[in-house]
Protein backbone atom coordinates (compact mmCIF):
# COMPACT_ATOMS: atom_id res chain seq x y z
CA UNK A 1 0.00 0.00 0.00
CA UNK A 2 1.12 3.47 -0.79
CA UNK A 3 2.56 5.57 1.66
CA UNK A 4 1.38 9.24 2.71
CA UNK A 5 5.08 10.37 1.74
CA UNK A 6 5.11 9.37 -1.51
CA UNK A 7 1.27 10.50 -1.93
CA UNK A 8 1.94 13.88 -0.58
CA UNK A 9 5.47 13.90 -2.87
CA UNK A 10 2.94 14.15 -5.53
CA UNK A 11 0.32 16.79 -4.20
CA UNK A 12 2.82 19.18 -2.42
CA UNK A 13 2.41 21.64 -5.36
CA UNK A 14 -1.22 21.30 -5.73
CA UNK A 15 -1.20 22.27 -2.22
CA UNK A 16 1.23 24.96 -2.91
CA UNK A 17 -0.97 26.46 -5.67
CA UNK A 18 -4.42 26.31 -3.29
CA UNK A 19 -2.45 28.20 -0.44
CA UNK A 20 -1.55 31.31 -2.91
CA UNK A 21 -5.04 31.67 -4.20
CA UNK A 22 -6.82 34.87 -3.84
CA UNK A 23 -9.81 34.37 -4.99
CA UNK A 24 -12.20 31.55 -4.27
CA UNK A 25 -12.62 28.90 -6.18
CA UNK A 26 -15.90 27.35 -5.24
CA UNK A 27 -18.59 30.13 -3.47
CA UNK A 28 -17.63 30.50 0.10
CA UNK A 29 -21.79 29.59 0.63
CA UNK A 30 -21.78 26.45 -0.89
CA UNK A 31 -18.97 24.61 1.05
CA UNK A 32 -20.19 26.18 4.30
CA UNK A 33 -23.35 24.03 3.11
CA UNK A 34 -20.90 21.00 2.26
CA UNK A 35 -19.67 20.86 5.86
CA UNK A 36 -23.01 21.40 7.38
CA UNK A 37 -23.74 17.64 6.24
CA UNK A 38 -20.95 16.66 8.13
CA UNK A 39 -19.19 15.09 5.59
CA UNK A 40 -16.17 17.89 6.30
CA UNK A 41 -13.62 19.61 3.73
CA UNK A 42 -11.45 18.68 1.63
CA UNK A 43 -8.29 20.67 0.74
CA UNK A 44 -9.74 22.62 -2.17
CA UNK A 45 -12.89 23.97 -0.47
CA UNK A 46 -10.63 24.73 2.85
CA UNK A 47 -8.60 26.73 0.22
CA UNK A 48 -11.49 28.88 -1.10
CA UNK A 49 -12.18 29.78 2.61
CA UNK A 50 -9.21 31.12 3.02
CA UNK A 51 -9.14 33.07 -0.72
CA UNK A 52 -12.64 34.05 0.92
CA UNK A 53 -10.96 35.30 4.36
CA UNK A 54 -8.69 37.57 2.67
CA UNK A 55 -11.71 39.57 3.09
CA UNK A 56 -11.22 40.39 6.73
CA UNK A 57 -15.32 40.72 7.00
CA UNK A 58 -15.92 36.99 5.83
CA UNK A 59 -13.70 36.05 8.90
CA UNK A 60 -16.73 36.11 11.19
CA UNK A 61 -19.02 34.64 8.73
CA UNK A 62 -16.71 31.24 8.51
CA UNK A 63 -16.02 31.67 12.30
CA UNK A 64 -19.99 31.61 12.90
CA UNK A 65 -20.38 28.72 10.36
CA UNK A 66 -18.24 26.50 12.17
CA UNK A 67 -19.63 27.30 15.66
CA UNK A 68 -22.85 25.79 14.41
CA UNK A 69 -21.83 22.83 12.55
CA UNK A 70 -19.37 21.75 15.76
CA UNK A 71 -22.86 22.05 17.49
CA UNK A 72 -24.72 20.01 14.96
CA UNK A 73 -22.00 17.43 14.78
CA UNK A 74 -19.75 17.48 17.78
CA UNK A 75 -20.85 16.15 21.49
CA UNK A 76 -21.77 19.27 23.90
CA UNK A 77 -18.68 18.52 26.09
CA UNK A 78 -15.01 19.58 26.28
CA UNK A 79 -12.71 17.36 27.42
CA UNK A 80 -10.11 18.26 30.16
CA UNK A 81 -6.66 17.01 29.19
CA UNK A 82 -3.26 17.80 31.07
CA UNK A 83 0.32 17.37 29.66
CA UNK A 84 3.07 15.59 31.75
CA UNK A 85 6.60 15.98 30.90
CA UNK A 86 8.67 13.00 31.32
CA UNK A 87 12.17 14.28 30.13
CA UNK A 88 13.65 17.60 29.01
CA UNK A 89 16.77 16.03 27.48
CA UNK A 90 16.72 16.34 24.01
CA UNK A 91 19.08 15.06 21.12
CA UNK A 92 17.79 17.52 18.49
CA UNK A 93 18.44 21.22 17.67
CA UNK A 94 14.72 21.91 16.44
CA UNK A 95 15.39 25.77 15.89
CA UNK A 96 12.47 26.97 18.28
CA UNK A 97 12.39 24.80 21.30
CA UNK A 98 12.97 25.38 24.01
CA UNK A 99 14.48 21.68 25.05
CA UNK A 100 17.02 22.00 21.57
CA UNK A 101 20.10 20.34 22.46
CA UNK A 102 22.26 23.57 22.56
CA UNK A 103 20.09 25.74 24.24
CA UNK A 104 22.81 26.01 27.47
CA UNK A 105 19.90 27.75 29.91
CA UNK A 106 17.44 24.43 29.50
CA UNK A 107 16.95 23.29 32.65
CA UNK A 108 17.84 18.74 32.32
CA UNK A 109 15.61 16.34 33.85
CA UNK A 110 14.60 12.96 33.49
CA UNK A 111 11.85 12.27 35.50
CA UNK A 112 12.25 8.58 37.53
CA UNK A 113 8.81 6.23 37.60
CA UNK A 114 8.97 7.00 41.72
CA UNK A 115 8.37 10.64 40.87
CA UNK A 116 6.41 10.21 38.05
CA UNK A 117 4.07 8.30 40.43
CA UNK A 118 3.82 10.64 43.06
CA UNK A 119 3.19 13.40 40.45
CA UNK A 120 0.67 11.31 38.84
CA UNK A 121 -0.97 10.78 42.24
CA UNK A 122 -1.45 14.69 42.75
CA UNK A 123 -2.33 15.32 39.20
CA UNK A 124 -5.52 12.02 39.73
CA UNK A 125 -6.26 13.74 43.32
CA UNK A 126 -7.14 17.29 41.01
CA UNK A 127 -9.65 15.29 39.15
CA UNK A 128 -7.84 14.96 35.69
CA UNK A 129 -8.58 11.54 33.89
CA UNK A 130 -7.42 12.19 30.35
CA UNK A 131 -3.14 12.17 30.64
CA UNK A 132 -0.84 13.18 27.78
CA UNK A 133 2.66 11.92 28.30
CA UNK A 134 5.21 14.10 26.83
CA UNK A 135 8.88 13.40 26.14
CA UNK A 136 11.71 14.83 23.70
CA UNK A 137 14.09 12.71 21.88
CA UNK A 138 16.08 11.34 24.45
CA UNK A 139 18.48 8.33 23.95
CA UNK A 140 18.10 7.45 27.54
CA UNK A 141 14.07 7.23 26.90
CA UNK A 142 13.25 4.69 24.59
CA UNK A 143 9.85 3.11 23.83
CA UNK A 144 10.37 0.14 26.36
CA UNK A 145 11.25 2.63 29.01
CA UNK A 146 8.16 4.91 27.97
CA UNK A 147 6.16 1.81 28.21
CA UNK A 148 6.52 1.58 31.55
CA UNK A 149 4.91 4.91 31.95
CA UNK A 150 2.60 3.98 30.03
CA UNK A 151 1.78 1.41 31.98
CA UNK A 152 1.95 3.24 35.20
CA UNK A 153 -0.44 5.59 33.76
CA UNK A 154 -2.98 2.71 32.76
CA UNK A 155 -3.29 1.06 36.09
CA UNK A 156 -3.83 3.93 38.10
CA UNK A 157 -6.78 5.28 35.92
CA UNK A 158 -8.16 1.81 36.01
CA UNK A 159 -7.96 2.09 39.49
CA UNK A 160 -10.19 4.92 39.88
CA UNK A 161 -12.73 3.62 36.78
CA UNK A 162 -10.44 4.29 33.76
CA UNK A 163 -9.67 7.40 32.10
CA UNK A 164 -7.47 8.03 28.05
CA UNK A 165 -3.57 7.95 27.94
CA UNK A 166 -1.85 9.56 24.99
CA UNK A 167 1.43 10.35 23.95
CA UNK A 168 3.20 12.80 22.38
CA UNK A 169 6.99 11.48 21.76
CA UNK A 170 9.52 11.21 18.98
CA UNK A 171 7.76 9.18 16.30
CA UNK A 172 8.29 5.73 16.49
CA UNK A 173 8.61 2.21 15.01
CA UNK A 174 5.32 -0.07 14.33
CA UNK A 175 6.64 -2.62 16.88
CA UNK A 176 7.15 0.02 19.52
CA UNK A 177 3.14 1.16 18.37
CA UNK A 178 2.45 -2.75 19.01
CA UNK A 179 4.02 -2.73 22.72
CA UNK A 180 2.60 0.59 23.86
CA UNK A 181 -0.97 -0.20 22.75
CA UNK A 182 -0.85 -3.11 24.41
CA UNK A 183 0.01 -1.56 27.99
CA UNK A 184 -2.82 0.84 27.40
CA UNK A 185 -1.45 3.41 25.30
CA UNK A 186 -4.81 5.27 23.90
CA UNK A 187 -3.49 7.86 21.84
CA UNK A 188 -0.92 9.27 20.07
CA UNK A 189 -0.36 13.39 19.40
CA UNK A 190 1.74 14.34 16.26
CA UNK A 191 3.01 17.62 14.89
CA UNK A 192 4.26 17.24 11.44
CA UNK A 193 5.90 20.71 12.27
CA UNK A 194 5.42 22.33 8.62
CA UNK A 195 4.98 19.62 5.69
CA UNK A 196 6.47 22.36 3.83
CA UNK A 197 9.91 20.03 2.92
CA UNK A 198 12.58 22.72 2.65
CA UNK A 199 11.57 24.76 5.75
CA UNK A 200 10.96 21.55 7.50
CA UNK A 201 14.86 20.81 6.85
CA UNK A 202 15.73 24.99 7.80
CA UNK A 203 13.97 24.15 11.34
CA UNK A 204 15.47 20.68 11.87
CA UNK A 205 18.80 21.34 10.32
CA UNK A 206 20.45 19.43 13.14
CA UNK A 207 20.05 16.21 15.30
CA UNK A 208 18.73 12.78 14.96
CA UNK A 209 15.44 11.18 14.10
CA UNK A 210 13.62 14.48 13.80
CA UNK A 211 15.06 15.21 10.41
CA UNK A 212 13.66 12.68 8.53
CA UNK A 213 11.28 13.98 7.00
CA UNK A 214 9.31 10.80 5.50
CA UNK A 215 9.93 8.91 8.55
CA UNK A 216 7.72 11.44 10.09
CA UNK A 217 5.09 12.04 7.44
CA UNK A 218 4.03 7.88 7.37
CA UNK A 219 4.28 8.10 11.44
CA UNK A 220 0.41 7.52 10.48
CA UNK A 221 0.54 4.67 8.40
CA UNK A 222 2.95 3.06 11.47
CA UNK A 223 1.01 3.37 14.02
CA UNK A 224 -3.09 2.27 11.93
CA UNK A 225 -1.10 -0.59 11.44
CA UNK A 226 0.21 -1.19 14.57
CA UNK A 227 -3.54 -0.84 15.97
CA UNK A 228 -3.38 2.55 17.08
CA UNK A 229 -6.34 4.25 15.45
CA UNK A 230 -6.89 7.57 17.70
CA UNK A 231 -4.46 10.65 15.76
CA UNK A 232 -3.58 13.51 16.83
CA UNK A 233 -1.63 14.94 14.40
CA UNK A 234 -1.25 18.86 13.21
CA UNK A 235 1.68 21.13 12.47
CA UNK A 236 3.30 24.36 14.71
CA UNK A 237 1.65 27.01 13.11
CA UNK A 238 4.01 29.54 12.27
CA UNK A 239 7.33 27.89 11.00
CA UNK A 240 5.69 28.26 6.83
CA UNK A 241 2.81 29.61 5.25
CA UNK A 242 0.00 28.88 7.71
CA UNK A 243 -2.53 28.25 4.80
CA UNK A 244 0.20 25.65 2.88
CA UNK A 245 0.34 24.31 6.84
CA UNK A 246 -3.35 23.95 7.49
CA UNK A 247 -4.03 23.03 3.75
CA UNK A 248 -1.65 19.75 4.03
CA UNK A 249 -3.11 19.10 7.43
CA UNK A 250 -6.41 18.50 5.86
CA UNK A 251 -4.97 16.63 3.01
CA UNK A 252 -3.51 14.14 5.16
CA UNK A 253 -6.91 14.32 7.63
CA UNK A 254 -8.56 13.05 4.28
CA UNK A 255 -5.86 10.64 3.21
CA UNK A 256 -6.67 8.92 6.50
CA UNK A 257 -10.89 8.91 6.12
CA UNK A 258 -10.11 7.16 2.47
CA UNK A 259 -7.00 5.18 3.52
CA UNK A 260 -8.51 3.84 6.61
CA UNK A 261 -11.51 5.38 7.16
CA UNK A 262 -10.21 6.92 9.83
CA UNK A 263 -11.56 10.53 11.65
CA UNK A 264 -8.17 12.56 13.04
CA UNK A 265 -9.28 11.81 16.50
CA UNK A 266 -7.63 15.35 17.22
CA UNK A 267 -5.87 18.55 15.48
CA UNK A 268 -3.17 20.21 17.02
CA UNK A 269 -3.40 23.84 17.07
CA UNK A 270 0.20 24.87 18.65
CA UNK A 271 1.24 28.28 17.66
CA UNK A 272 5.30 29.07 17.90
CA UNK A 273 5.52 31.03 20.99
CA UNK A 274 9.44 32.16 22.70
CA UNK A 275 11.06 29.50 24.05
CA UNK A 276 13.89 30.24 27.08
CA UNK A 277 17.36 30.74 25.27
CA UNK A 278 15.99 30.39 21.87
CA UNK A 279 16.80 33.05 19.48
CA UNK A 280 14.52 31.66 16.48
CA UNK A 281 11.53 31.58 18.57
CA UNK A 282 11.81 35.25 20.08
CA UNK A 283 11.40 37.61 17.28
CA UNK A 284 8.44 37.57 14.69
CA UNK A 285 9.12 35.58 11.51
CA UNK A 286 7.71 36.55 8.21
CA UNK A 287 5.44 33.61 8.71
CA UNK A 288 4.50 34.34 12.20
CA UNK A 289 0.62 33.89 12.35
CA UNK A 290 -1.85 36.67 14.02
CA UNK A 291 -4.91 35.98 16.04
CA UNK A 292 -7.20 37.17 13.58
CA UNK A 293 -4.90 34.26 11.27
CA UNK A 294 -5.34 31.91 14.30
CA UNK A 295 -8.84 32.10 14.82
CA UNK A 296 -9.46 31.52 10.80
CA UNK A 297 -7.56 28.55 11.02
CA UNK A 298 -9.50 27.56 13.70
CA UNK A 299 -12.69 27.65 12.33
CA UNK A 300 -11.81 25.90 8.92
CA UNK A 301 -10.51 22.57 10.99
CA UNK A 302 -13.78 22.87 12.88
CA UNK A 303 -15.48 22.87 9.47
CA UNK A 304 -12.87 20.36 7.51
CA UNK A 305 -13.41 17.85 10.65
CA UNK A 306 -16.65 18.62 12.38
CA UNK A 307 -16.08 15.31 15.01
CA UNK A 308 -12.35 15.85 15.53
CA UNK A 309 -11.11 16.98 18.57
CA UNK A 310 -9.37 20.60 18.45
CA UNK A 311 -6.48 20.93 20.89
CA UNK A 312 -6.70 24.20 22.86
CA UNK A 313 -3.28 24.57 24.92
CA UNK A 314 -1.93 27.45 27.20
CA UNK A 315 0.88 28.88 24.74
CA UNK A 316 -2.19 30.78 23.86
CA UNK A 317 -4.51 33.05 26.39
CA UNK A 318 -7.47 31.96 28.42
CA UNK A 319 -9.59 34.74 26.67
CA UNK A 320 -8.43 34.10 23.41
CA UNK A 321 -9.19 30.09 23.80
CA UNK A 322 -12.30 30.81 25.75
CA UNK A 323 -13.09 32.95 22.24
CA UNK A 324 -12.49 30.14 20.29
CA UNK A 325 -13.20 26.43 21.25
CA UNK A 326 -16.27 24.75 20.45
CA UNK A 327 -18.48 21.16 21.20
CA UNK A 328 -15.94 18.82 20.99
CA UNK A 329 -12.85 19.82 21.79
CA UNK A 330 -10.08 19.18 23.67
CA UNK A 331 -8.87 21.92 26.76
CA UNK A 332 -5.29 22.24 28.72
CA UNK A 333 -6.05 24.55 32.19
CA UNK A 334 -2.62 23.20 33.89
CA UNK A 335 0.30 22.35 31.59
CA UNK A 336 3.80 22.53 33.33
CA UNK A 337 6.32 21.81 30.40
CA UNK A 338 9.29 20.72 32.79
CA UNK A 339 9.17 17.25 34.05
CA UNK A 340 8.18 17.01 37.36
CA UNK A 341 6.97 20.51 38.05
CA UNK A 342 3.60 19.93 39.08
CA UNK A 343 5.15 19.22 42.23
CA UNK A 344 6.77 22.33 42.34
CA UNK A 345 5.12 25.02 40.57
CA UNK A 346 5.61 27.56 37.68
CA UNK A 347 8.87 27.11 36.28
CA UNK A 348 9.80 27.58 32.96
CA UNK A 349 9.97 24.95 30.42
CA UNK A 350 10.04 24.21 27.16
CA UNK A 351 7.88 26.87 25.66
CA UNK A 352 5.73 30.14 27.54
CA UNK A 353 2.37 29.46 28.44
CA UNK A 354 -0.25 31.27 30.33
CA UNK A 355 -1.90 31.14 33.60
CA UNK A 356 -5.54 30.14 33.23
CA UNK A 357 -7.93 30.26 36.24
CA UNK A 358 -8.97 27.69 38.38
CA UNK A 359 -9.86 24.16 36.93
CA UNK A 360 -13.32 24.33 38.60
CA UNK A 361 -13.87 27.92 37.36
CA UNK A 362 -13.15 27.17 33.35
CA UNK A 363 -15.65 23.80 33.38
CA UNK A 364 -18.34 26.30 35.39
CA UNK A 365 -17.90 28.42 32.32
CA UNK A 366 -18.21 25.41 29.86
CA UNK A 367 -21.46 24.57 31.94
CA UNK A 368 -22.90 27.87 31.54
CA UNK A 369 -22.49 27.50 27.42
CA UNK A 370 -23.93 24.23 27.75
CA UNK A 371 -20.93 22.36 27.27
CA UNK A 372 -19.88 19.13 30.18
CA UNK A 373 -16.29 18.82 31.39
CA UNK A 374 -15.10 15.83 30.25
CA UNK A 375 -12.30 13.88 31.99
CA UNK A 376 -12.41 16.05 34.68
CA UNK A 377 -13.54 13.89 38.02
CA UNK A 378 -14.12 16.23 41.59
CA UNK A 379 -11.10 16.92 43.11
CA UNK A 380 -10.11 14.04 46.23
CA UNK A 381 -8.26 14.73 49.06
CA UNK A 382 -4.68 14.11 48.71
CA UNK A 383 -1.94 13.96 50.92
CA UNK A 384 0.10 14.83 48.21
CA UNK A 385 1.06 18.55 47.84
CA UNK A 386 2.99 20.97 45.58
CA UNK A 387 5.91 21.66 47.33
CA UNK A 388 5.72 25.52 48.28
CA UNK A 389 9.34 26.70 49.56
CA UNK A 390 9.08 28.06 53.32
CA UNK A 391 9.35 31.83 53.09
CA UNK A 392 12.55 33.37 54.50
CA UNK A 393 14.38 29.58 53.40
CA UNK A 394 18.06 29.87 54.61
CA UNK A 395 20.23 31.22 51.92
CA UNK A 396 23.86 30.64 51.75
CA UNK A 397 24.94 34.07 51.18
CA UNK A 398 28.40 33.57 51.15
CA UNK A 399 28.36 30.81 47.70
CA UNK A 400 26.01 33.61 45.66
CA UNK A 401 28.53 36.04 46.72
CA UNK A 402 31.37 34.27 45.88
CA UNK A 403 30.10 32.89 42.23
CA UNK A 404 29.07 37.09 41.49
CA UNK A 405 32.38 37.55 42.41
CA UNK A 406 33.86 34.80 40.04
CA UNK A 407 31.53 36.32 36.85
CA UNK A 408 32.71 40.06 37.40
CA UNK A 409 36.13 38.87 36.97
CA UNK A 410 35.70 37.14 34.26
CA UNK A 411 33.53 40.02 32.85
CA UNK A 412 36.20 42.59 33.40
CA UNK A 413 38.67 39.65 31.17
CA UNK A 414 35.63 39.92 28.63
CA UNK A 415 35.95 43.91 28.70
CA UNK A 416 39.43 44.10 28.01
CA UNK A 417 39.32 41.62 25.38
CA UNK A 418 37.01 43.73 23.64
CA UNK A 419 39.25 46.52 24.12
CA UNK A 420 42.23 44.93 22.77
CA UNK A 421 40.49 44.07 19.72
CA UNK A 422 38.72 47.10 19.22
CA UNK A 423 42.78 49.17 19.50
CA UNK A 424 44.43 46.69 18.04
CA UNK A 425 42.18 44.27 15.77
CA UNK A 426 44.48 44.79 12.42
CA UNK A 427 47.63 43.10 14.24
CA UNK A 428 47.07 39.21 13.42
CA UNK A 429 48.89 38.71 16.63
CA UNK A 430 46.69 41.01 18.73
CA UNK A 431 43.64 40.12 16.98
CA UNK A 432 44.51 35.79 17.64
CA UNK A 433 44.91 36.41 21.30
CA UNK A 434 41.79 38.55 21.35
CA UNK A 435 40.18 35.81 19.59
CA UNK A 436 41.10 33.28 21.82
CA UNK A 437 40.29 35.37 25.58
CA UNK A 438 36.57 36.23 23.68
CA UNK A 439 36.13 32.13 23.14
CA UNK A 440 37.35 31.39 26.13
CA UNK A 441 35.10 33.73 27.68
CA UNK A 442 31.93 32.60 25.77
CA UNK A 443 32.55 28.91 26.52
CA UNK A 444 33.24 30.11 30.08
CA UNK A 445 29.85 31.97 30.62
CA UNK A 446 27.67 28.82 28.31
CA UNK A 447 28.73 26.64 31.11
CA UNK A 448 29.08 28.32 34.11
CA UNK A 449 27.02 31.60 33.41
CA UNK A 450 24.18 29.40 32.78
CA UNK A 451 24.51 26.73 35.52
CA UNK A 452 24.74 29.43 37.89
CA UNK A 453 21.61 31.24 36.73
CA UNK A 454 19.72 27.57 37.11
CA UNK A 455 20.54 27.37 40.33
CA UNK A 456 20.11 30.67 41.39
CA UNK A 457 16.04 30.08 40.35
CA UNK A 458 15.59 26.62 41.71
CA UNK A 459 17.71 27.10 44.97
CA UNK A 460 17.72 31.65 45.57
CA UNK A 461 14.46 32.40 43.97
CA UNK A 462 11.98 30.31 46.16
CA UNK A 463 13.44 31.77 49.34
CA UNK A 464 11.81 34.81 48.10
CA UNK A 465 8.58 33.50 46.74
CA UNK A 466 6.27 34.79 48.90
CA UNK A 467 7.89 38.16 49.94
CA UNK A 468 5.18 40.54 47.77
CA UNK A 469 7.98 43.57 47.40
CA UNK A 470 10.91 40.95 45.90
CA UNK A 471 8.28 39.23 43.21
CA UNK A 472 8.38 41.46 41.00
CA UNK A 473 12.30 41.60 41.15
CA UNK A 474 12.48 38.02 40.96
CA UNK A 475 10.58 38.38 37.27
CA UNK A 476 12.93 40.70 36.20
CA UNK A 477 15.58 38.75 37.50
CA UNK A 478 14.54 35.86 35.31
CA UNK A 479 13.48 37.41 32.04
CA UNK A 480 17.26 38.66 32.66
CA UNK A 481 18.58 35.36 32.60
CA UNK A 482 16.36 34.55 29.64
CA UNK A 483 17.90 37.62 28.18
CA UNK A 484 21.28 36.54 28.72
CA UNK A 485 20.57 32.91 27.57
CA UNK A 486 19.45 34.77 23.59
CA UNK A 487 22.12 36.80 23.77
CA UNK A 488 24.91 34.02 24.61
CA UNK A 489 23.80 32.38 21.13
CA UNK A 490 23.85 35.86 19.21
CA UNK A 491 27.16 36.10 20.62
CA UNK A 492 28.16 33.04 19.00
CA UNK A 493 27.18 33.62 15.94
CA UNK A 494 28.68 37.06 15.66
CA UNK A 495 31.65 35.27 16.47
CA UNK A 496 31.13 32.97 13.97
CA UNK A 497 30.39 36.11 11.20
CA UNK A 498 33.47 37.96 12.55
CA UNK A 499 35.69 35.04 11.92
CA UNK A 500 34.57 35.41 8.26
CA UNK A 501 34.50 38.70 8.13
CA UNK A 502 37.21 40.16 10.50
CA UNK A 503 34.88 43.20 11.51
CA UNK A 504 34.31 43.36 14.83
CA UNK A 505 32.06 46.27 15.04
CA UNK A 506 28.67 44.42 16.29
CA UNK A 507 30.88 42.10 18.35
CA UNK A 508 32.10 44.85 20.57
CA UNK A 509 28.61 46.67 20.51
CA UNK A 510 27.15 43.22 21.91
CA UNK A 511 29.60 42.66 23.98
CA UNK A 512 29.57 45.90 25.74
CA UNK A 513 26.03 45.89 26.16
CA UNK A 514 26.05 42.10 27.71
CA UNK A 515 28.55 43.37 29.99
CA UNK A 516 26.65 46.73 31.09
CA UNK A 517 23.59 44.34 31.51
CA UNK A 518 24.79 41.35 33.77
CA UNK A 519 26.88 44.04 35.66
CA UNK A 520 23.32 45.58 36.58
CA UNK A 521 21.64 42.37 36.98
CA UNK A 522 24.29 41.34 39.48
CA UNK A 523 23.99 44.37 41.28
CA UNK A 524 20.34 44.50 41.49
CA UNK A 525 20.57 40.35 42.82
CA UNK A 526 22.78 41.38 45.45
CA UNK A 527 20.37 43.98 46.95
CA UNK A 528 17.86 41.18 47.35
CA UNK A 529 19.66 39.39 49.67
CA UNK A 530 18.60 39.60 53.40
CA UNK A 531 21.98 41.32 54.66
CA UNK A 532 22.21 43.81 51.85
CA UNK A 533 18.68 44.85 53.05
CA UNK A 534 19.22 44.78 56.82
CA UNK A 535 21.93 47.51 55.77
CA UNK A 536 19.66 49.45 53.86
CA UNK A 537 17.52 49.31 56.66
CA UNK A 538 20.20 50.24 59.41
S1 LIG B 1 10.77 19.99 19.43
FE1 LIG B 1 11.05 18.01 20.44
S2 LIG B 1 12.68 17.01 19.30
FE2 LIG B 1 12.78 19.17 18.79
S3 LIG B 1 14.30 20.02 20.21
FE3 LIG B 1 12.25 20.27 21.12
S4 LIG B 1 11.98 18.50 22.43
FE4 LIG B 1 13.66 18.05 21.02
Amino acid sequence: MAKFSQCFACEHSRIESLAGISEPIQAPTEILRTADSSHGLVADEAASLFAAARDPDRKDEIQLAANQVRARWAPPSVEFIIPVYLTSFCQNECLYCGYRHSNPIAERVHLSLEDFNTQLDLILSWGYRQIELVLSDDPEFGPERVARYVAATRRKLEALGGGVVALCSPVYQQEDYVRLREVGLDWVVEWQETYHRSHFDRWHFAGSAKRDYESRLDLWDRAIAAGITRIGMGVLLGLYDFRYDALAVIEHGNYLRRTYGIEPYALGIPRLKPARGVLASQKPNRFSVSDEDFRLVVSVYHLAFPTSRLFFNTRESYDLNMSLVAAGDLFTVDCETLPGAYLRRHLPGQFSTHDYPPRKEVRATFERRGLAGKYLAEEMPCEIARTTPAAGTAIDEKRWASEHAQLRARLQDWEMALERLSMNGSQPLERQAADASLREILEYLKTVLTTHCREEESELFPAFCEDAEASPKLACFRADHERFGVDLDKLERQMASYGLSKDPTVLLTLGARMIREMRAHLEAEEQLLPSTRRRAVG
